[in-house]
């Protein structure tokens, strides 16, 4: 079975940089050296933004996380490249990695090039609470005209905008706005399992009639109802079948309860088998993955 794998969310640079443990061998979620044994791999790594930071507190809980990372990606640079550039899509036989970031709380003209600069393609405007800029999941905010500013500008400087965490109002708000293709990072499906961080068919396929894609969150509380990989099989065969060019994963390693028979990337077999089982090509979420990003970078 030829096993392509393209992700596009963890937090599992946030964790390393907390515990200071390496890229390689490091015990958790995420395993690059597994890593190594598959087709193709890309992840996308997060710095997620906790909520309770002020401004000032924020920029340097970023500054810390993209420092360690750069500092990674020196060590290991034999094995490792960061996506920036769509020419970066087609280097063979090295772990891919992007970089986004989960509730850009911070986010001003000045700082969303300063990101950009630092390697950052993607970011959310929240997370689970209502913020300046938009309303979260478990929030009742919508998008403020500072936050269709931020789209704005981020579009304009090459950062494209993560609808994970938005509640469903801020979502339609913010697809009125945004021109160019945007994504959830990590959502998966409310018609499969009830729960606010789900996205609706409606979202998902107005997402992908923008040229963006979806990926299905392995988190056990989105996938319901067996907590297993074939739960997280049913919530890609739903977006295969609304549309099939729109589902990619998104998988939240390293932030997530995982569900109970996956322990990581290393298990990643489990769930193509799955989706095989289903008549779903393996290759398939791996090409929309590409396809999307050869748009966005
Ligand atoms: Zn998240």
């Amino acid at each position: 079975m030829k096993m392509p794998f393209a992700d596009f969310h963890s937090d599992t640079l946030t964790v390393m940089s907390e515990k200071g443990a390496d890229l390689f061998e490091n015990g958790l979620n995420f395993d690059a050296k597994f890593a190594q044994n598959l087709d193709e791999f890309l992840q996308v790594f997060a710095i997620f933004l906790p909520e309770n930071l002020s401004e000032k507190e924020a920029k340097e809980y970023y500054q810390r996380n993209i420092d360690y990372f750069h500092n990674q990606l020196n060590r290991f640079s034999d094995k490792v490249i960061l996506v920036k550039k769509r020419e970066d899509l087609k280097k063979k036989g090295k772990i891919k990695i992007l970089l986004s970031i989960e509730n850009f709380s911070f986010a001003a003209e000045e700082e969303i090039k300063k990101v950009y600069e630092d390697g950052v393609r993607i970011a959310s405007l929240t997370w689970n609470s209502d913020n300046a800029f938009a309303g979260g999941a478990l929030g009742s905010g919508q998008i403020s005209e500072n936050g269709k500013k931020i789209i704005r500008k981020m579009e304009e400087i090459g950062i494209t905008l993560d609808l994970s965490h938005l509640n469903p109002k801020s979502i339609d708000d913010a697809l009125k706005i945004a021109k160019k293709p945007v994504l959830a990072t990590h959502s998966s499906s409310l018609s499969i399992h009830k729960n606010p961080r789900n996205l609706s068919d409606e979202s998902y396929l107005e997402i992908v009639r923008r040229g963006g894609v979806a990926g299905v969150n392995f988190h056990k509380d989105f996938i319901g109802p067996n907590f297993d990989a074939t739960a997280v099989a049913r919530h890609i065969e739903h977006y295969y079948k609304l549309d099939e060019n729109g589902v990619v994963l998104g998988s939240d390693f390293d932030g997530a309860d995982m569900p109970n028979d996956i322990r990581g990337l290393r298990d990643i077999g489990l769930i193509f088998s799955e989706i095989e089982n289903l008549g779903i090509p393996i290759e398939k979420l791996y090409e929309n993955a590409i396809q999307f990003l050869e748009k966005i970078l």
